[in-house]
């Protein structure tokens, strides 16, 4: 039975309710006026469910697909500005006892070195990043109760944020560790973490089941119920994604959505993120194996229906996608990216890729200069704040920011100032120079007089040399 406010996995994303929904959207895939109906619901920008959704997913008219296109440009734009807030993952340990066949830290993989970082490593690892500019990081760790418990994730944390490295700071560290406990989530929400990450990989069960034949990870209800104990646990701020390719995109897509609406029905407060990670090449794993791979004109379609469903969102895009499909689906609703990702363990200080232990191939190999460079000739805002958490406005206070229309006034002179900040101590004199002439032109956009002096004045003292880690 479907039951969005139910707690067990099976009933708020339930199969028969999925097969229904894609029946439904293909018997009106061609219905014109449910169509239009259903776009006009969208411009509400109040989102749209998994069966409205799926709906224009099914729908192949090119001039509904161009207006969908349109309108998640348009929403993009009134909700995240040209803001494009910056992160990289940070591997800590690759030891994995699970058996998920799409990944190659998978325990049977015996040709893959292991490494688990120590704290001095870690220290090491995040001096580098701070030295490209990074502000916000996303730890990754494969699931190993004795290799990695979470005792080791906690004093990792603790160590990252206490770095302070000439002017750098990790000020958000989100993370991407295996399903756990309501007492553990409660600890990493102790630690101050940001947001807390873990993709579904599919919502197909029997697929599930499949492509994680042994350990922990098998367990679907515990899996996909972990966001039910995250938010227990208190953390307000959780990012879905699934792993596009292991399953049918239609059905990941419709599952998707409803995960999101059962925390909004349980908890009042809907997923902070999504991401939209495409299977890889990676040591031992072919891609091609998989039989659902989607080109890249669907993976733009589904960018963009995330941006219209779930406008209060973030969408996230990895270096798993290349250059050109980044630029490509940037404007349909993107508001973070990672920049000169190492998805190995160890990867920031060891001066060649690729390393034994990637985890994936990466597709956009550029330095963070080179992205950030690339993103403000585009006319984005690269961004590296972190306000949101150090202010306690996540969760639904986020929301309620989000919706009142706040950000423009917040989230604006944010980003100008941690791109000041960024420029003058990492920025190469062509990215910098750039940037400023960026930062010119944006300062007089913040709609609010008070805000725009504020920023204006501090715009100023960060270019005299002060720094007192606000953002
Ligand atoms: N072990 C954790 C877990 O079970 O969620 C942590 C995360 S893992 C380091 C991050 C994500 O990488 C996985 O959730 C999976 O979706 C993705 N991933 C694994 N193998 C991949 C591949 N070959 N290509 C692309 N993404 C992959």
């Amino acid at each position: 039975m479907y039951d969005p406010k139910s707690m067990k996995a099976e009933e708020f994303i339930n199969h028969e309710e999925i097969l229904a929904t894609l029946q439904y959207a293909d018997e009106n895939k061609d219905n014109l006026e449910l169509i239009d109906q259903i776009i006009a619901k969208a411009k509400l920008r109040k989102g749209l469910n998994h069966r409205e959704a799926s709906v224009l997913l099914a729908c192949e008219n090119k001039e509904k697909i161009e207006e969908l296109y349109a309108l998640a440009k348009q929403i993009k734009i009134d909700f995240y500005g040209n803001r494009i807030v910056m992160f990289a993952p940070l591997y800590l340990s690759n030891y994995c006892v699970n058996g998920c066949v799409y990944c190659p830290y998978h325990h049977q993989n015996k040709d893959i070195p292991r490494i688990k970082l120590t704290q001095d490593q870690i220290r090491a690892e995040v001096i580098a990043l701070q030295d490209m500019g990074h502000k916000r990081l996303a730890i990754e760790a494969g699931e190993d109760p004795v290799n990695n418990p979470i005792e080791y994730i906690l004093e990792s944390i603790k160590t990252i944020y206490s770095i302070q490295h000439k002017n750098g700071a990790i000020r958000r560290v989100n993370v991407n560790i295996a399903a756990t406990t309501v007492e553990n989530y409660r600890k990493l929400k102790e630690a101050g973490i940001g947001t807390y990450i873990l993709f579904q990989e599919t919502y197909h069960k029997e697929s599930y089941e499949k492509l994680h034949p042994v350990g922990p990870k098998h367990n679907y209800a515990y899996h996909t119920e972990a966001m039910d104990r995250a938010m227990e646990g208190g953390i307000d701020d959780v990012g879905l994604g699934v792993l596009f390719g292991l399953e049918l995109y239609r059905y990941e897509f419709a599952g998707l959505l409803m995960h999101a609406e059962h925390l909004e029905a349980v908890h009042g407060v809907g997923p902070h993120t999504i991401s939209v990670p495409r299977i890889k090449r990676a040591a031992d794993i072919d891609p091609t194996v998989f039989d659902n791979g989607i080109d890249d004109e669907i993976f733009a379609k589904l960018c963009a229906l995330i941006r219209v469903c779930v406008p209060y969102t973030g969408m996230i895009i990895s270096t798993r996608e290349s250059q050109a499909v980044r630029e490509k689906v940037l404007p349909l609703g993107v508001s973070q990216i990672s920049g000169a990702s190492r998805t190995s363990v160890g990867g920031y200080t060891e001066a060649v890729r690729p390393h034994e232990s990637e985890q994936f191939d990466v597709s956009d190999s550029r330095t963070l200069d080179e992205v950030v460079r690339w993103l403000m000739e585009m006319g984005y805002i690269p961004s590296f704040c972190t306000a949101c958490y150090r202010e306690g406005r996540t969760g639904d206070r986020f929301m309620t920011l989000l919706k009142s229309g706040q950000i423009q006034n917040c989230c604006h002179p944010n980003a100008l100032l941690t791109l000041k900040e960024y420029l003058m101590d990492y920025a190469s004199p062509e990215t910098r120079a750039i940037g400023e002439k960026l930062i010119a032109e944006q300062l007089p956009t913040i709609p609010n007089e008070k805000a725009r002096a504020i920023c204006a004045e501090h715009i100023a003292d960060i270019a005299n040399g002060k720094r007192d880690f606000r953002f």
